[in-house]
């Protein structure tokens, strides 16, 4: 079995939830650990009894994933308007939007015309931040709760702590920060 490490790219995550740049990129070296098994986008392996892969630059299991794939299933009709859709931009648009692409260009141009599709964007952003934060959140907590006692610090060395890490010391910060996060955005949302 292999051991699990918290990684440079935890460390760089946990970075961005302070700083509450939910979009950045946690660096190009992705860290699943060079003496271990380099794993990049798209592999599925094994490790303990969880079969893993790594989607948007998330390690997360198979199962996590198959509940994404149900979720962003796209039906063969528009729910709103009843048209077939089969357009290249209805998927992606279906996804966030559950309808088709011609309903949302129809339903942001009457925002338009009522002078609130700012709004609306603040809103569909604020909202993917929020949607950010709780998935980095289940990340982070994940990571910590599976993380051994080693750890690679910012340059690439690996420490080994006394004691172990503190679970529930990160855990608890990992909670404050998300919810500290999730406000600031909240409040952006409202102003
Ligand atoms: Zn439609």
């Amino acid at each position: 079995m292999l051991k699990k490490e918290f990684k440079r790219t935890d460390v760089n995550r946990m970075r961005n939830l302070i700083t509450g740049k939910t979009n950045a990129s946690t660096g190009a070296q992705t860290g699943y650990s060079k003496k271990e098994e380099n794993h990049k986008e798209g592999d599925v392996w094994k490790e303990g009894r969880k079969t893993w892969t790594i989607k948007n630059g998330i390690k997360q299991t198979i199962s996590k994933l198959d509940k994404i794939r149900k979720e962003s299933f796209m039906p063969l009709c528009c729910p709103k308007c009843g048209n077939i859709m089969k357009s290249q931009l209805d998927k992606p648009n279906y996804r966030i939007h559950k309808k088709c692409h011609d309903c949302i260009i129809k339903f942001e141009g009457s925002l338009k015309n009522k002078g609130l599709y700012k709004e609306y964007i603040k809103n569909l952003k604020g909202n993917n931040a929020l949607t950010s934060l709780n998935e980095m959140e289940s990340y982070l907590l994940d990571a910590v709760n599976t993380s051994n006692s080693s750890f690679i610090s910012e340059d690439g060395v690996v420490e080994r702590w006394v004691g172990g890490l503190d679970k529930e010391k990160y855990t608890k910060d990992i909670k404050t920060l998300t919810k500290q996060a999730k406000e600031r955005v909240k409040k952006e949302i409202n102003d």
